[in-house]
């Protein structure tokens, strides 16, 4: 922790401010460890404070150790104001895509003598990169999200609706040590398919209809994301062909994403073969995102995207077709960056399963 806390440092030390302040709930945990709900941390170049309230007091000492914990006596702007001042702090970096109007306005007027300056991205550039304490988490994240494919093999059949498949889903998870599902699951089979997002439904699944599963663990404050299309049953041909466009996509993707690639390049891996094919505008999302304490976070691997891939950041490999009317095929890995290229840690089988009638 303190390893994030000084790269911090350097981050406010270059942006010309004296401190930051973060109330983003993954932000405030990714800095300093505590897992509560409500509080405001302040870093300085040689300190850092954390407000929060009376029923966080001795869950905050133990979680965020480096911190001096400051009790907000159920006046947090107040409080907040005050430590600016003990620690005389000047110009407050503060994030603009964090907090609201309402909040900005109360600071203004409850801060005086401080300048509130707007910063975006100086705590989630760092949330890019897993260490290995980290990456221990989110290998278990990964580990629970591929037996619970494995175990809803079974589980799918014609007759079974969408909305079963998910909470069967969920309680496998929860039941291997999950805190939650990472997100709603998007269940979506035949037609729906064709919805990237289609979210569990009361629809039942027919024989014949391929079924795309998207879900993932939260475990211990991280997540996991993966994405498999199976067939209950023979395909239609059509389907086949657009499986295995999107696999190999995917295949060409995770073999060739590497550090040094922008954005914009690794999302060219998935793209080029999907468009070479003739499905581009059938393509119509990016190729994958950041993952962590959020399911989608930096960097994004996208055509608008010019973040250089460098070793220790995490994202997903994800692409897809979608046919109106027909359906839909979806495959996402979660890959590692390493120093040559990237660590596949989704273990699921990508080769087309033909379930069962
Ligand atoms: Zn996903
Ligand atoms: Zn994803």
């Amino acid at each position: 922790m303190s390893k994030k806390l000084e790269q911090l440092r350097t981050a406010l030390a270059e942006q010309g401010v004296d401190a930051l302040i973060t109330e983003n709930r993954e932000n405030r945990r990714y800095i300093s460890g505590f897992t509560g709900s409500t509080g405001w941390v302040i870093v300085t170049a040689d300190a850092a404070v954390l407000v929060t309230d009376f029923r966080y007091l001795d869950q905050a000492a133990v979680e965020a150790p480096l911190f001096t914990i400051v009790n907000n006596e159920r006046k947090p702007v107040e409080a907040i104001a005050g430590q600016l001042k003990s620690l005389g702090v000047k110009r407050l970096a503060f994030e603009k895509n964090h907090i609201s109007v309402g909040v900005y306005e109360a600071w203004k007027e409850a801060f005086a003598g401080v300048e509130l300056v707007p910063t975006a991205g100086l705590i989630e550039e760092l949330r890019m990169y897993k260490d290995e304490a980290e990456m221990t988490i989110i290998r278990e994240a990964v580990r629970i999200a591929d037996a619970a494919f494995t175990h809803i093999l079974s589980y799918i059949r014609p007759g079974v609706r969408e909305l079963d498949v998910a909470m069967e889903l969920e309680f496998f998870m929860r039941r291997e040590g999950a805190a939650a599902s990472a997100f709603d699951i998007i269940v979506a089979s035949g037609v729906r398919g064709a919805l990237p997002h289609g979210r569990a439904s009361e629809k039942v699944i027919q024989a014949g209809e391929m079924v795309t599963l998207d879900f993932g663990a939260l475990y211990q404050g991280y997540n996991s994301d993966i994405t498999r299309t199976v067939s209950v049953g023979e395909p239609d041909p059509k389907m086949k062909e657009i499986y295995d466009i999107v696999l190999q996509a995917q295949l060409n993707g995770v073999k060739h994403i590497r550090p040094g690639m922008t954005g914009r390049e690794a999302d060219a891996l998935t793209r080029d073969i999907i468009a070479a094919a003739g499905y581009g505008p059938a393509y119509g999302h990016s190729t994958g995102h950041g993952l962590g304490l959020e399911v989608h976070e930096l960097p994004n691997l996208s055509a608008a995207s010019s973040v250089v891939l460098k070793p220790g950041m995490l994202v997903t490999v994800e692409p897809g077709i979608y046919l109106s009317e027909l359906g839909g095929v979806r495959i996402e890995d979660d890959v590692w960056i390493t120093e040559t290229g990237c660590e596949i840690l989704t273990q699921s089988t990508k080769e087309l399963l033909i379930l069962p009638v």
